[in-house]
């Protein structure tokens, strides 16, 4: 059974699918990690990520792999594990620039559907529902207002405490303006597939969520 969750940054679709994988003991593949690791990979070059004929002749030598180990998806950029780097803002901003890019967009899709063809999987990104699996058993369109996904965000950066509020609207703004550029991109825009279902997460608990997810995945395989 391949799960596909797509929805906008800071939504908690990362979160989600995690939990759910365990749950149904599949595999976690989070493809946001991919398109960070591309982006990684134009900075370690100093390729300009506003030329996009630079970017995918750069792409060519970006080896990206995907481990499982105990349990967490681990990313190898040239052989190198570059998953504790991933997450900063800059990167997923980057990664935001470089996935407008058609070649970019082949290679990992490519990958991505490798994974699924080999394993039960929960993939998260913003496409899955629409090009890399159109025919998962199950999708989701996770969201929840941005306000909301800043606020995560932040609390996530400051450890858990309480975060400032020039910081927590800094990061909306920041939302606010990948959501636009992955809405608005010409090739594989995040989008509601047709088929999705859609979760609002603004007023529920992870839990609450995952619980809910669970369920429509039990309803599907008819259990
Ligand atoms: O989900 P995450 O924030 O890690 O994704 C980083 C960026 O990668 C997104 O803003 C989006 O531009 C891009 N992405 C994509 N397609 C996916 C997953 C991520 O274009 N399937």
């Amino acid at each position: 059974m391949n799960i596909a969750i797509d929805g906008p940054a800071g939504a908690g679709k990362s979160t989600i699918a995690k939990k759910t994988a365990e749950a149904l003991g599949s595999i976690y593949v989070d493809t946001g990690a991919m398109y960070r690791a591309m982006a990684m990979h134009m900075i370690n070059e100093k390729v300009d990520i506003s030329d996009q004929a630079a970017v995918e002749r750069a792409c060519v030598s970006a080896d990206i792999t995907i481990r499982h180990i105990d349990g967490a998806q681990h990313v190898f950029l040239n052989g190198g594990d570059v998953t504790p780097g991933l997450r900063a803002e800059e990167v997923g901003n980057a990664a935001s620039t470089v996935s407008k890019y058609g070649a970019v967009r082949e290679r990992l899709v490519e990958l991505q559907r490798a994974l699924a063809a080999e394993e039960d999987v929960v993939m998260d990104g913003r496409d899955i529902g629409t090009v890399v699996l159109p025919d998962a058993d199950l999708k989701i369109f996770l969201t929840a207002r941005p306000y909301v996904r800043a606020l995560r965000r932040a609390k996530e950066l400051c450890g858990g405490e309480v975060p400032p509020e020039e910081m927590v609207s800094g990061i909306e703004e920041e939302i606010r303006k990948r959501d636009e550029q992955d809405m608005t991109r010409e090739i594989s825009p995040l989008v509601r597939a047709d088929d999705a279902v859609p979760v609002d997460s603004s007023d529920l608990s992870i839990e609450e969520v995952t619980e809910k997810i669970l369920s429509l995945a039990a309803e599907r395989r008819g259990d």
